[in-house]
């Protein structure tokens, strides 16, 4: 049995039936360990032969083909290029749960790295024409590990141009205050119901299956971005309206800031 109850009472400093419950969860961490290795070892192998199919897909295009051929192939190519994102994005998540501890600990040029997402966010906007604005408003840096944060920031503007109509407005931000430091991703997009709000940082959690599949997530995203928070000693808030759009906080410890 795995589950131990012991029942006491403590009479004279006048407490009384106190119920102590301890669980071996042994078993439960070994699960969840067999569970991690799984998915790191099968994207780890699904990685080469997507390579490989890719490589061919490119090299058919590359030639005069007739028209039904070279739409089947295009189709085969973007469905290899979506599997290729959802195995990076596996791997990723498997290492960020893998361990508590982030590897190493450099001052990260802020303002640069977002910056850089920023430029990135607008190449995936292309016609949909969002106004991008960068608000840097301390120059204080964060200590943390370079690309868990690029992943974290950008998968969270990434998802506000995917779910952004047409001519929307996007704003990134960073600030500085007594608790620490904050970086914001707001948009005036199509919003989330609240009931969603304490689950979407669950892996392959959607709000709307049809709406994001289309969009070229992999429903992996915010996991991404909890865990990667979570390995800096940070948390991630979420306040949305539907029809009006969301704002997606990352809250840095002070202990996290530096300055250059
Ligand atoms: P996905 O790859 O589906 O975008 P994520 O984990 O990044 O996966 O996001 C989970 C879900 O949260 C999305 O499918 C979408 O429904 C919702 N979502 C995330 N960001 C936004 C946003 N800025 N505006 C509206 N909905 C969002």
């Amino acid at each position: 049995n795995s589950e131990l109850v012991l029942q006491y009472h403590i009479t004279e400093f006048g407490i009384s039936d106190r119920l102590l419950v301890a669980r071996d969860i042994t078993r439960l961490v070994r699960l969840e360990q067999t569970r991690q290795d799984f998915v790191a070892n099968a994207s780890h192998e699904l990685r080469t032969p997507l390579t490989v199919i890719r490589g061919y897909l490119e090299t058919f295009l590359d030639q005069e083909l007739p028209k039904p051929m070279n739409r089947a192939l295009t189709q085969m190519q973007i469905q290899a290029t979506r599997m290729e994102s959802l195995v990076a994005d596996l791997l990723l998540l498997s290492r960020l749960e893998a361990s508590q501890h982030i590897p190493d600990e450099n001052p990260i040029h802020i303002h640069k790295v977002l910056e850089a997402i920023r430029t990135d966010a607008l190449l995936l906007s292309g016609d949909k024409h969002h106004t991008i604005s960068l608000e840097v408003e301390s120059n204080h840096d964060l200590l943390g590990q370079a690309q868990e944060l690029h992943s974290a920031f950008s998968n969270l503007v990434f998802n506000a141009v995917r779910y952004t109509p047409e001519n929307g407005h996007i704003t990134i931000r960073w600030w500085v205050d007594l608790e620490g430091g904050h970086v914001s991703v707001s948009d005036d997009g199509l919003g989330i119901d609240s009931i969603h709000i304490p689950r979407l940082t669950e892996r392959f959690y959607r709000v709307d299956e049809g709406r994001s599949s289309s969009t070229g997530g992999t429903g992996l995203g915010l996991a991404i971005v909890k865990h990667a928070l979570q390995r800096h000693g940070a948390r991630l808030t979420i306040e949305s309206k539907i029809g009006y759009g969301s704002t997606f906080i990352c809250h840095f410890p002070v202990d996290m800031l530096t300055t250059h």
